[in-house]
């Protein structure tokens, strides 16, 4: 016989005694068995949404208008842009691909990128708007504090704790993220002669990369580093998370440029080589000069992608300084502006910048430097000031400001 009041889950109608877990809720039950078919469904709709997504999203952004959206932000580098553009591309299309793969579909493989440049000549920059664009979530690690596991430094984990915290901890929308390695070069291998003592910042590292890059489920402490022993990890699946690494790789042209002049030899192409200035060696870079460098060969190949990035020579500077839609330039009056104040420059206070930024080999970094010694007493007085409406900065203005600054004490030798 039946209990009068006996409790029953309010979605199936099983009763407590046909179930393993009746869970109480404010007005109702729910037993184990509807928990988990509950649990499918939502897995179900949230994979055919994030699907929706992503074939939107490839729909609006076909590599020539990624390379457009970059354009905006970055100067120059047209072929990093480009080779960029196509592996992002290319990446989502795996993406896609893996909702519906059947038996006989050609897997795509990742294509993790490299990107081989001097400082500042906007590595970062490239994955930082390409992550932006396409609204996925981004983060920056520093290859030099990357140590192997159970040594001082931190773990290479602490790179997808930082995605995740990127994520704010949606662990699906982490596992679609972008990472940026930097200064990959700094865990080249140090010398190939087995040293007593082992290589844990150099090929140590490398060798733990690999299993971030090979697609694999990985333990995530959420709050990175091994202080917190007791929190509870996070899985985080890295298939397909895009890595995009850069790195200066100094010394790297002479290596290219050994290896260009002995294939060469007896060929007719040597006076083409003598042609190559050194400025361009980089643009000749292959999987092969990276080995020389020090990086082991399981890692290159878990980056199929590499494309290098030019110096910035003053026209870029020049560009830099007023073109991309947040340029330093565009910055500066819209702060004046808050305080109803029009700045304004002279042509010749730009090349001054400009000048400066080469003659103190500070690069594009170093321009913002430079703006603020120019406009920091301005910035100062100017927002007391009532009846200042408009701020002309000529050469005369700039020089002295400038000449005044601890700017100067930067100037490298
Ligand atoms: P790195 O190559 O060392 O990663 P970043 O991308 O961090 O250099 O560049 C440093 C800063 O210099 C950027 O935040 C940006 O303001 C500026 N910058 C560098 N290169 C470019 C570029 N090609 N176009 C526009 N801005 C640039």
């Amino acid at each position: 016989m039946k209990e009068k009041n006996e409790v029953k889950c309010s979605f199936c109608g099983r009763s407590k005694r046909e179930t393993n877990v009746l869970i109480a809720g404010i007005t109702g039950h729910i037993c184990d068995h509807c928990v988990s078919q509950a649990e499918l469904i939502v897995k179900e709709e949230v994979s055919s949404r994030t699907q929706g997504d992503l074939e939107h999203q490839l729909k609006l952004s076909k590599p020539a208008e990624i390379k457009t959206a970059l354009d905006a932000y970055v100067i120059g580098q047209d072929d990093a842009k480009k080779v960029l553009s196509v592996a992002v591309y290319n990446h989502y299309k795996r993406l896609l691909q893996k909702g519906n793969t059947k038996e006989d579909d050609v897997e795509i493989e990742k294509s993790n990128v490299i990107l081989v440049g001097p400082t500042g000549t906007g590595k970062t920059l490239l994955a930082k708007t390409i992550a932006k664009m396409l609204n996925v979530p981004f983060c920056i690690a520093d290859a030099t504090v990357l140590t192997e596991a159970g040594y001082v430094g931190e773990d290479v984990e602490s790179i997808l704790s930082r995605l995740l915290q990127a994520a704010d901890y949606d662990v699906a929308a982490a596992e679609r993220g972008i990472v940026f390695v930097d200064e990959i070069d700094k865990i080249s291998r140090k010398g190939d002669n087995a040293s007593i003592t082992r290589d844990v910042s150099g090929e140590g590292v490398q060798q733990a990369l690999l299993k971030l890059l090979e697609g694999s489920v990985v333990n995530v402490p959420p709050q990175g580093g091994r202080k917190h022993p007791e929190q509870k990890m996070i899985q985080v699946n890295t298939r397909n998370i895009l890595f995009v690494c850069g790195g200066a790789f100094d010394g790297i042209d002479k290596i290219i440029a050994r290896r260009v002049n002995t294939q060469t030899i007896g060929y007719s192409v040597e006076e083409e080589v003598h042609r190559i200035d050194k400025e361009n060696m980089l643009r000749f870079i292959s999987p092969r000069d990276l080995k020389s460098f020090g990086l082991i060969p399981e890692l290159i190949g878990r980056f199929p992608v590499l494309t290098y990035l030019d110096p910035l020579d003053a026209d870029a500077l020049r560009r830099i300084l007023t073109e991309p839609k947040n340029a330093l330039i565009k910055q500066y009056v819209k702060l004046f502006e808050m305080d109803n104040i029009r700045l304004k420059f002279d042509k010749e206070v730009i090349d001054f910048m400009v000048e400066k930024a080469v003659e103190f080999k500070l690069g594009a970094r170093g321009l913002r430097s430079i703006c603020e010694a120019i406009l920091n007493d301005a910035m100062f007085e100017l927002p007391s000031d009532k009846n200042t409406e408009t701020l002309h900065i000529t050469l005369e203005y700039a020089r002295e400001k400038f000449g005044k600054s601890k700017v100067m004490r930067l100037k490298v030798a």
